[in-house]
């Protein structure tokens, strides 16, 4: 198999009450669980096999659906699994802060502006924060499982951060509230990570 489902790095029940363990049990076993097995059945026996995923995002007009559905799926969960965990939230340092800071005014403002694309992005879909070529950050939106890396988004630029808001993210424990669970989401950012993300 060409592309694997990644562990989960902490337990199901460790973004509570944020986020809670059944939701994270069935986004990570069974959703993303199946944009991997899905996107493996799409390349299968192709040359597009033995590239990364960010590779063929980025030349993601040239395939096919599934492989743009379950590839940005695959690249999307893996990246959000990873940007949240236990012991988290608080507010970023360093070089980060500073580029938020200049970007959008402060860190308040930051977290309005992207809550109000994870918010009015209409059906499902993703909020990014995106550093673009000249090393700025943005925020920005992308339906579905689209994402910034993919050569059809409309702002594009690497993610440093995302946040899913598909219903199947929220919906067990939020239920039509997806701005309490867009507000509930920055008490599980890591930061470091993100940090981490920023500085590549
Ligand atoms: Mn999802």
């Amino acid at each position: 198999m060409a592309f694997t489902l990644p562990a989960l790095p902490y337990a199901f029940n460790a973004l509570e009450p944020h986020i809670d363990a059944r939701t994270m049990e069935i986004h990570h076993g069974k959703h993303h669980n199946a944009y991997v097995t899905n996107l493996n059945n799409a390349v299968a026996g192709k040359p597009e096999e033995s590239l990364s995923i960010e590779e063929i995002c980025k030349s993601i007009s040239k395939y096919p659906a599934a492989v743009r559905n379950n590839g940005g799926g695959h690249y999307n969960h893996s990246l959000f699994w990873t940007i949240m965990g236990p012991n988290a939230g608080g507010v970023p340092t360093g070089a980060l802060a500073d580029a938020i800071n200049e970007a959008f005014g402060n860190f308040d403002e930051f977290k309005t502006k992207f809550n109000a694309a994870a918010a009015g992005r209409f059906g499902s879909g993703w909020a990014w924060l995106i550093k673009d070529a000249s090393g700025k950050l943005a925020i920005t939106s992308t339906p579905n499982q689209d994402n910034p890396l993919m050569d059809v988004a409309e702002v594009k630029g690497t993610p440093v951060l995302g946040l899913d808001v598909w219903e199947h993210a929220y919906y067990l424990n939020y239920q039509n509230r997806r701005p309490d669970y867009c507000a509930a989401f920055w008490n599980v950012v890591n930061w470091a990570e993100i940090a981490k993300r920023f500085g590549k």
